[in-house]
């Protein structure tokens, strides 16, 4: 059975009315930005990158001026992808697998640094990110890594512990992540199909989203999935089950 480790890979701070779009302008909110860690006795996978390591340094050039507008990067030296994995004893060359959920920014922002890993990103991401008029940034996906595109479900070690599913709807070709860590556990890391337990219990959606109906579609089924005995889902940018996970060290048992 595979060990899941969560990680931070950054922190946001932005106008809540972004993530609640039916409430007003003018509260700011701190939301952390999760990377996860799957100990496979197979390989070892990243399931999502987070922010840029050294965007800190420049959001406006790194990340793009409207980006840098709406979110500040609040994150500490340590939140990052490589110094988290270094808090674990890993080098980025020991990672095997990455998975993007999608490519956004705060998702994708390191992969540039696992060249030696295999990334998996839907084909529907892909395509949308590769195609005219596109407004993926390209820095962040058009890059000399080993892609394997994936079409729908996909079992990434071929024996159902750790499983792509597909949840659309925030982007085309989202994707979330379902890790059984043991005979009678297992969790579902939902990436950004749903930001938080508020917006599932509310069914409220952000205002980034690429089609509304899709994006509830995929949280109903995030909703039944979670619903299963010795499932537990983990929200994309969830503040406070995110102290939860700090107050356990990360560790998903
Ligand atoms: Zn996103
Ligand atoms: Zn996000």
């Amino acid at each position: 059975m595979p060990r899941l480790q969560a990680l931070c890979c950054g922190r946001l701070t932005f106008d809540r009315s972004l993530f609640f779009p039916d409430e007003s302008p003018g509260v700011q909110t701190t939301v952390p930005v999760p990377g996860y860690l799957v100990i496979h006795p197979k390989g070892k996978l990243l399931f999502d990158t987070g922010i840029a390591c050294n965007a800190a340094s420049d959001p406006a050039g790194l990340l793009g001026e409207r980006i840098a507008r709406l979110y500040r990067l609040t994150g500490g030296a340590s939140d990052n992808v490589i110094a988290q994995l270094a808090l674990h004893g890993l080098a980025p060359e020991d990672i095997t697998h990455v998975v993007s959920s999608h490519l956004h920014f705060d998702h994708c922002g390191c992969n540039s640094l696992f060249p030696r890993a295999r990334i998996f990103v839907q084909r529907a991401e892909m395509e949308a990110a590769r195609a005219p008029g596109s407004t993926y940034d390209r820095r962040l996906w058009d890059l000399p890594l080993d892609y394997q595109l994936v079409d729908g479900e996909h079992d990434i070690f071929g024996d159902g512990s750790v499983m792509l599913i597909p949840t659309p709807g925030h982007t085309v070709g989202h994707q979330s992540l379902v890790v059984q860590v043991s005979r009678d556990r297992r969790y579902v890391l939902t990436a950004d199909a749903c930001y938080s337990k508020e917006h599932m219990d509310r069914e409220v959606l952000p205002t980034v989203r690429w089609d509304a109906t899709t994006m509830l579609e995929s949280m109903a089924k995030l909703r039944r999935l979670g619903e299963q005995a010795g499932t537990r889902v983990l929200y994309g940018h969830d503040p406070m089950q995110w102290i939860e996970v700090e107050a356990a060290g990360g560790r998903l048992e």
